[in-house]
């Protein structure tokens, strides 16, 4: 039998990352998805509980006191962490789970786990990466060069990754991390 899988997806914000791993999910409605807390505003399109679970710092930081975090990050002026509970459940059951997470978090999660998988999506360059997070207009201006500063970091952290899958066209990186995932969650260990 095949052990369930703890898959990251990590890429610098803008990478069209999101959307791959939302396509990917439905495709894979056997593998669970890690649904992580943050303390920054929910966006128009996202959903409490299925996109994140939206709470205060002050919640965040009595859930950081209590251990419920296998890992988290202050990311630009928010905290995300991911849920012990979401990873356990999943790891105990035999059930694959994606986690969307930034890359110091999957690189974290890799000590902790080394039969995680971490893939990371490639933006095609910095210039491309700057003009999506521009035209996906969802952040304020300080926030939006937060983001770019940090793409630098992250782009740097790339080759400590299992796998790089570049994402130049949106329905190529998808199937491309589609193929990816299915030889991954069939591998025997
Ligand atoms: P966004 O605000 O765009 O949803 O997410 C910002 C960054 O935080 C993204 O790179 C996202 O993958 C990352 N992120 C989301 N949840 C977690 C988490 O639980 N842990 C870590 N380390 N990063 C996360």
């Amino acid at each position: 039998m095949t052990k369930g899988k703890l898959i990251a997806i990590s890429a610098p914000s803008g990478t069209g990352k999101t959307t791959i791993i939302r396509k990917v999910l439905l495709y894979f409605p056997e593998i669970a998805f890690s649904v992580s807390a943050t303390t920054r505003a929910k966006r128009e399109n996202e959903k409490e509980g299925k996109h994140y679970y939206f709470i205060s710092e002050k919640e965040f930081k009595k859930k950081i006191k209590n251990s419920e975090f296998i890992e988290w990050e202050k990311f630009y002026d928010y905290y995300y962490g991911t849920f012990r509970s979401e990873i356990e459940n999943a790891v105990n059951n035999g059930k694959s789970i994606i986690l969307e997470i930034d890359v110091n978090g999957a690189l974290n999660l890799k000590k902790m786990y080394p039969d995680a998988f971490l893939i990371y999506i490639v933006p095609p360059s910095v210039e491309e990466l700057v003009r999506r997070l521009k035209n996906r207009n969802t952040e304020e201006k300080l926030d939006l060069e937060k983001r770019i500063d940090r793409s630098t970091m992250e782009l740097s952290l790339k080759d400590k990754f299992d796998y790089l899958i570049e994402n130049n066209d949106l329905k190529t990186a998808t199937e491309k991390i589609k193929i990816l995932i299915k030889q991954i969650i069939k591998k025997e260990n």
